[in-house]
């Protein structure tokens, strides 16, 4: 009986705002465009559901009407969506997309760069419950939702609540996947109305927060498990310090909390055969990584010196990511015997800091304000090191990126940087990266010096470049642990007995 529960093949939806290769502004989509992968080649009935949005060409992804419709009362007012169709490129695994003119189609997801969109709290009440009225209308009755982050977390609040009474939906397990605990979704208290949801979900032990409502909250309070892309992560939004006022409610919802880390798409970052970097390498012919660097080099305007590390940088320009750290620390860092490249977006302060930053030092740093995937993909390979003092990392990809690239990361003890990268130990030989603890700019400085120290030993830095190229992310093993908590979901509904 065991052996045959152990082998069920799971039905599973996944419903996000966003996954790759359809829509992306962050990490979010590359998981929700990676993991149902895993899961199909697992063997599982898995399809996906997102919002269909202006930039989701119907042409390239093929994308047909189904012809069935959904009406939705959003504040007093029918809204009609036409439910939308196609597969992930090169699987059979169903995509549906969800297309209301009004709500999605626009030119950023969430955002402009006046602000956020001022009806979001309508567009994803509006999002979370076409996808519950959907499975009826293809009639596919998931075992499993697998929901993430704000903009789906009403899911469970609705199934708890005005579908409680339709057998169609009354034991359809929930898991609620918690990227980035800082973006909650947090609305006047009114918007429930506007979602048709009974008024005593504002309360404290439901949605209430600080006198709004909260999504992500009803996400936790609502679904039959949670969980978070890092253990070390699951910990931290336990605590005052990291959980943004949520570290209360969570701690009520220990027993059921998961954390599970993000994978690698190994097919797309693979020194040996990604397609994007001047030079390709593996762990047999290191020694080609700094032709990388050469030509890297040669590209940001710098100089290539045999013996000075080149530390990169790759990330959001965003207050989370440490850089602060950096600013305070960038006279003595700029000091030491290396070169500095950066690339990235996002918050003006850090666009004029990183600028001042190469006016002063230009013939050490190369500033690269931009989104740019080729050259993400050559910093990766062609740097020494790679940057990752973030204050928080609910897992972060870039540091698995560049272990499989032989750069060597250097960051601080949290969140999935803590999961993946280990301090390099002398005397053991055993570690991959430099791993620094403190809440403290000299703490960076500190690990700086002694990564920058070592990298003069050739022995110990290939041994660790090694150590590094050697870990294994990949998605297959994080999808096994998925199935595991949507069973201990469904369990609740005495479906794995
Ligand atoms: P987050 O999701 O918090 O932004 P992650 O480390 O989880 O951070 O993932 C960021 C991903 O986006 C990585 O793959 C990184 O290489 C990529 N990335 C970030 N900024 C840029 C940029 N300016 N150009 C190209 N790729 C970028």
């Amino acid at each position: 009986m065991a052996k045959q529960n152990k082998e069920k093949k799971l039905k599973i939806l996944i419903t996000a705002s966003e996954a790759v290769p359809f829509a992306k502004t962050g990490g979010l989509a590359d998981v929700v465009g990676a993991l149902p992968l895993a899961l199909r080649k697992a063997g599982h009935d898995v399809r996906v559901v997102i919002p269909k949005y202006k930039n989701i060409n119907d042409e390239k992804f093929n994308i047909k009407d189904t012809g069935l419709k959904i009406n939705i009362d959003i504040a007093l007012t029918i809204h009609t969506a036409s439910v939308k169709e196609t597969v992930f490129p090169g699987t059979d695994i169903p995509v549906y997309l969800i297309d209301n003119t009004e709500f999605f189609f626009r030119d950023e997801l969430y955002r402009t760069p006046q602000g956020e969109y001022w009806d979001n709290a309508e567009r994803f009440m509006y999002f979370s419950r076409c996808v519950v009225e959907m499975l009826k209308l293809i009639d596919f009755k998931p075992d499993v939702i697998n929901l993430n982050d704000w903009h789906t977390a009403l899911i469970p609040v609705y199934l708890k609540t005005i579908y409680t009474n339709d057998d169609f939906y009354k034991d359809i397990a929930t898991v609620y996947s918690i990227h980035n605990i800082a973006y909650q979704g947090l609305f006047d208290k009114e918007k429930l109305s506007h979602a048709c949801l009974p008024p005593d979900l504002f309360s404290i032990d439901k949605m209430e927060f600080y006198g709004g409502i909260n999504y992500m909250k009803g996400g936790i309070v609502f679904s039959d498990i949670i969980n978070t892309v890092s253990k070390r992560y699951r910990d931290e939004i336990m605590t005052p310090e990291f959980g943004y006022g949520l570290d209360g409610v969570l701690r009520t919802r220990k027993d059921d909390l998961y954390g599970i880390l993000n994978g690698i798409d190994y097919s797309i970052w693979n020194p040996a055969t990604d397609k994007l970097i001047y030079v390709n390498y593996n762990e047999e012919s290191l020694e080609l990584k700094k032709e990388v660097k050469k030509k890297l080099l040669e590209e940001a305007g710098l100089k290539y010196y045999e013996n000075i590390p080149l530390i990169g940088l790759v990330s959001r320009l965003d207050d989370q990511k440490g850089l602060d750290f950096i600013a305070a620390i960038i006279d003595e860092m700029m000091r030491l015997n290396l070169q500095f490249i950066v690339l990235g977006t996002g918050d003006e302060k850090y666009h004029i800091l990183f600028n001042q930053i190469k006016t002063k030092y230009p013939e050490k740093i190369s500033v690269n304000i931009k989104f740019d995937n080729k050259l993400a993909h050559n910093i990766y390979a062609g740097s020494d090191m790679f940057l990752m003092p973030s204050r928080f990392e609910p897992c972060g990809l870039g540091q698995m990126i560049s272990l499989k690239y032989g750069t060597v990361p250097i960051v601080r003890e949290t969140g999935g940087l803590a999961d993946t990268v280990t301090q390099y130990n002398f005397k053991t030989k055993q570690g991959n990266g430099f791993v620094f603890s403190g809440y403290d700019p000299y703490a960076l400085l500190y690990a700086i010096k002694i990564a920058v120290d070592t990298y003069k030993n050739k022995t110990v830095w290939e041994r660790l470049q090694l150590n590094g190229m050697k870990a294994n992310f990949s998605w297959d093993e994080s999808a096994k642990e998925y199935v595991e908590i949507y069973k201990k979901a469904m369990d609740k509904y005495n479906k794995i007995l």
